[in-house]
């Protein structure tokens, strides 16, 4: 059988009337987001945090190095900054012009540049120091509405801080993670943060974290953005994506697996001073 002719522009979220009724309510969909959890841990096992944790500030930074580019290229950027301004005041002080230059390779490299100072000299005006440290205290509420004051921080980068740098139980959501909760059916939403606030709700205490490093890895091998790997997807059977019969008709050779395993958030603090 020939490929289908499949366009590139890949639907987010499934559609149709099939798709609605299969969804079942929120009892089902917890039960449902077990299933999906356990069988990503068969896959590729229960993950649990790495070495030491990084400080807030370090993961806020990071993680917003990170954005509109892969975590390979934003690590290099990191530690190009971190070599340059081993401490976070010499960064806040510093030409954004030179910032910037040590940046580089994780693109965006000036407007990444200015709100990396902005923050820094926020968070010294409000704390007296270059230091997170205060918000270990807080709740998750208090910490994520002191975050979300901050130009460029959205609600991926504060979860991020509270899970990989202040141990919580929460669920960030990247546009990844978006993308295959609306695939699998998990969520029926039309952005991230919409997808953030359904799931963090849904997914079982203690389960976050692996769940979470999970679906990245499931995205990267797997369920990629265009020409998902259908054929060979362990959810097939879970999922509502319409397209997904489709897709399974494309050989596995005809798709690429990056085997990319790799997070900033896990390896910010084997760069600490
Ligand atoms: S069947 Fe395809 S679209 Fe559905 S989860 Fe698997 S890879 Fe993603």
């Amino acid at each position: 059988m020939g490929n289908p002719a499949i366009s590139l522009r890949v639907p987010l979220v499934p559609s149709g009337l099939a798709s609605i009724l299969r969804r079942p309510g929120k009892k089902g969909q917890v039960t449902r987001i077990v299933r999906v959890a356990e069988a990503l841990e068969r896959l590729y096992g229960k993950r649990r945090r790495r070495g030491r944790r990084s400080p807030p500030l370090d993961t806020l930074i990071g993680t917003l190095l990170s954005q509109n580019t892969n975590d390979q290229n934003s690590y290099r950027a990191w530690i190009e900054l971190k070599k340059k301004y081993p401490a976070w005041e010499a960064v806040a002080v510093a030409p954004w012009q030179s910032i910037a230059a040590a940046i580089k390779v994780g693109g965006l490299k000036n407007q990444k540049a200015r709100r990396i100072q902005e923050i820094l000299r926020r968070i010294h005006r409000d704390w007296g120091e270059y230091s997170l440290d205060a918000l270990r205290g807080k709740t998750n509420d208090e910490v994520m509405e002191y975050l979300l004051t901050m130009k460029g921080v959205g609600e991926k980068t504060a979860a991020c801080v509270l899970v990989f740098s202040l141990n919580r139980d929460i669920f960030p959501v990247d546009t990844h993670i978006h993308r295959i909760c609306n695939r699998l059916g998990l969520v029926a939403t039309k952005t991230a943060e919409d997808t953030f606030r359904s799931m963090d709700s849904m997914v079982p205490a203690g389960k976050s974290y692996s769940f979470h490093v999970n679906l990245i890895q499931f995205g990267r091998e797997v369920c990629r953005a265009s020409r998902p790997l259908c054929r060979d997807c362990p959810l097939f059977d879970e999922c509502v994506f319409v397209l997904k019969d489709a897709f399974a008709e494309i050989p596995a050779s005809a798709g690429r697996k990056s085997n990319r395993n790799f997070l900033i958030t896990e390896h910010l603090s084997e760069t600490r001073n």
